[in-house]
C-alpha cells in the first residue's frame, strides 16, 4: 500500500521553490485534475506535493502597461473561458478553454498544470502556440521565459527542469481580428482527437497550431505564411499538407494515426471558413 504524500501549502513562490528544491521526490500540484488521476492509477507516487494554488502571484489575469496579457499559472480554465481581456486574435484562448472537459474540470484545472502535463490531447497547448505566447518559469536558481512553441519537447515532456515550475504566461497584446478553436472529439468534453487553433489579425497575419497529431503541437512558419497570403480553401489545403508532413500521431482508443492525419486539412478548411464568416459578421 503506497504511503500518502506529505502536502505543503506555501503562500509565496520562494517558499514553494525552497520546498521543491529541498524535499526529495516532491511534485507541484495545481488543480490536481491530472495528477490525482495519475496517482490513483499508480502511475506516479510522489513523496510530497507542493500546492501552488494559495500563492497570489500565480493566480489571475492582468493587462500589463504595453497591452500584453499576463496569465498566472494557477488560473483556472473557467476563469480564462470568461475573461474579457482576450479580444481579437487572443480570443482563441477563451474559445479553447470553454471546450475543455465539463464544468467541474474547468473549475479545477489550471493553465499551468495543463501545460506542464503536456498531454498531446489538451486544448491549451495549441491555443497558446496560435497566439505566440511565452511561458514564464521559476526555479531557485532564477527565472526564465521561453516561447511556448519551444516549451513542448516530447510526449508528456517539456523544457521544465527538476525543481522548476511554470509561473505564468505572457500573451502578446491582442491584435484586432479573430481567434477560433475547432476541436474534434468523440463526445463533447472529451480530449481532442484533433484540434485546430487559429488566429487571424486584420492585417492578414495568421497563426495556426494543430493538437492531437503528435507528441507536441504542430506549428510551421510555412503554414502560417501560406494562410497569411490569403485565407481560402486552397491555402487551407496547402497549409494542411505542410502540417501533415510534421505529424506523428499514434493509434489509440480515440482514433487511428491515419484518421488524425486525414482530419488535419479538412478541419483546417472548416476553421478557415468559420473564422472568415466570423470576420464578415463583425465587419
Ligand atoms: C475527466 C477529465 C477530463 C479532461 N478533459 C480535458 C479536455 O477535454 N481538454 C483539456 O485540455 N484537458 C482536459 N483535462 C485535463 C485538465 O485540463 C487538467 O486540468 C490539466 O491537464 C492539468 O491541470 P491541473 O491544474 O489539474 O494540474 P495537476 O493535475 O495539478 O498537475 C498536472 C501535472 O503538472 C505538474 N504541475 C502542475 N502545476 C505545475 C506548475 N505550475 N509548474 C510545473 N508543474 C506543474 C504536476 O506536478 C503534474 O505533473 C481533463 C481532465 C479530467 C480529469
Amino acid at each position: 500500500m503506497p504511503l500518502s504524500p506529505s502536502l505543503f501549502r506555501p503562500r509565496t513562490l520562494d517558499e514553494a521553490l525552497d520546498i521543491l528544491a529541498g524535499t526529495p521526490d516532491a511534485r507541484p500540484i495545481s488543480g490536481g485534475a491530472s495528477l490525482v488521476a495519475m496517482m490513483n492509477a499508480g502511475l506516479v507516487e510522489p513523496a510530497a506535493l507542493v500546492s501552488l494554488t494559495r500563492i497570489p502571484e500565480l493566480s489571475g489575469i492582468r493587462v500589463a502597461a504595453g497591452g500584453n496579457i499576463l496569465v498566472g499559472a494557477a488560473t483556472r480554465h473557467s476563469v480564462i473561458a470568461a475573461e474579457a481581456a482576450f479580444t481579437g486574435t487572443a480570443s482563441v484562448l477563451p474559445h479553447a478553454a470553454s471546450q475543455i472537459a465539463g464544468v467541474a474540470v474547468r473549475n479545477m484545472g489550471t493553465i499551468g498544470g495543463a501545460v506542464a502535463h503536456a498531454d498531446p490531447g489538451l486544448d491549451f497547448p495549441p491555443a497558446l502556440c496560435a497566439v505566440d505566447a511565452r511561458v514564464q518559469l521559476a526555479a531557485k536558481s532564477g527565472r526564465r521565459t521561453l516561447p511556448v512553441r519551444d516549451f513542448f519537447a516530447d510526449w508528456y515532456t517539456t523544457a521544465l527542469e527538476p525543481g522548476e515550475i511554470v509561473t505564468g504566461f505572457e500573451i502578446p497584446k491582442p491584435k484586432s481580428g479573430a481567434g477560433f478553436y475547432l476541436k474534434h472529439a468523440r463526445v463533447a468534453g472529451d480530449f481532442a482527437i484533433v484540434s485546430i487553433a487559429l488566429s487571424l489579425a486584420d492585417d492578414g497575419e495568421v497563426r495556426v497550431a494543430v493538437g492531437g497529431c503528435g507528441p507536441t503541437p504542430l506549428v510551421a512558419d510555412e503554414a502560417d505564411r501560406l494562410l497569411s497570403a490569403g485565407l481560402s480553401a486552397e491555402t487551407a489545403c496547402r497549409a494542411g499538407e505542410v502540417l501533415i508532413a510534421l505529424a506523428n500521431p499514434v493509434d489509440d482508443v480515440r482514433g487511428t494515426a491515419e484518421y488524425r492525419k486525414l482530419l488535419i486539412p479538412r478541419m483546417l478548411a472548416r476553421a478557415v471558413r468559420e473564422i472568415t464568416a466570423t470576420r464578415k459578421k463583425v465587419a
